[in-house]
């Protein structure tokens, strides 16, 4: 088993980001992903940015974050068949157990379907969960759907089980000291970013705000997963305009791994700068 992660401090908090899988980018995949950016706008951006479509890998950085009394998990990614998470917390010398809270910034499947098991148990038996409330709401409603009943029945065998123990967040709020959650709508209706401060230090996880490091660039670009793609965009702007401003370290939960960096500005350009803390 060889599962990449990588630790580092955000003031007093350790943080360990943890790779639950990748896959490898291409420009096919681009195209197929990106079905609104003509070919010209891509092979435009490979030149621009000098970017090997091929070379870049995304990935599913999921961040654990030990804040000193608490252990934090943002996200569970992927789960049965591809999700590398739950081999990678025993390894990494955590237990599912003492995971106190999990922060589930959107309701998609690579982002929930690692809370249970095949049998629906609860992998992390003694946490708390938080999502945003429009987040919630509408899984719920698609878990009653009936054109799709295998995604219905996904949806309920990993959100039935947490429904007693979930908090519902309806604005922007520190679910705990150190830990912001901001609306961050557009790729779901109630997807969140994260502002996570201690001792001075800061990161923002824009987490699905961008799928690609691409669109820190053109942020116009929305992949076929954003459900609300204008929104998308000035959630998008938002977020890369204040890591810009402020300059922010960000985490991203689908950029190469670890997804971490910054956006900096090259010429008129604002660009992805890959670097890890
Ligand atoms: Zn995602």
């Amino acid at each position: 088993m060889n599962i990449k992660t990588h630790r580092f401090q955000i003031g007093g908090f350790r943080a360990l980001v943890i790779q639950d899988g990748g896959r490898p980018g291409s420009l096919e995949a681009m195209i197929k992903r990106y079905p609104d950016v003509p070919q010209e706008a891509l092979e435009n951006a490979a030149r621009e940015l000098g970017i090997d479509w091929e070379a870049i890998e995304l990935s599913r950085n999921i961040l654990l974050l030990d804040t000193g009394s608490q252990c934090v998990l943002v996200d569970a990614g992927e789960g049965i068949g591809d999700g590398q998470l739950t081999d990678a917390l025993p390894a990494a010398g955590i237990s599912p157990e003492t995971v106190d809270t999990i922060i589930l910034t959107h309701g998609h499947g690579d982002h929930i379907g690692g809370l249970t098991d095949a049998e629906g148990r609860l992998l992390y038996p003694n946490a708390r969960y938080v999502m945003w409330k429009t987040e919630w709401d509408f899984m719920l409603e698609l878990a009653q759907q009936v054109e799709d009943p295998d995604y219905a029945a996904f949806i309920r065998r990993n959100l039935l089980p947490i429904q007693d123990r979930i908090s519902l967040i309806e604005s922007e709020t520190d679910i705990q000291p150190g830990i912001r959650a901001l609306p961050a709508p557009g790729h779901t209706v109630g997807h969140m970013a994260l502002l996570i401060e201690s001792g001075g230090e800061r990161l923002l996880h824009i987490v699905d705000a961008a799928h690609h490091p691409a669109q820190i660039t053109y942020t116009d670009w929305s992949p076929r997963f954003d459900r609300q793609p204008e929104l998308a965009r000035v959630t998008r702007r938002t977020l890369i305009e204040r890591a810009a401003r402020e300059n922010l370290p960000v985490m991203t939960y689908h950029f190469p791994f670890p997804g971490l960096g910054r956006v900096v500005q090259r010429g008129q350009m604002a660009v992805w700068a890959a670097s890890t803390p």
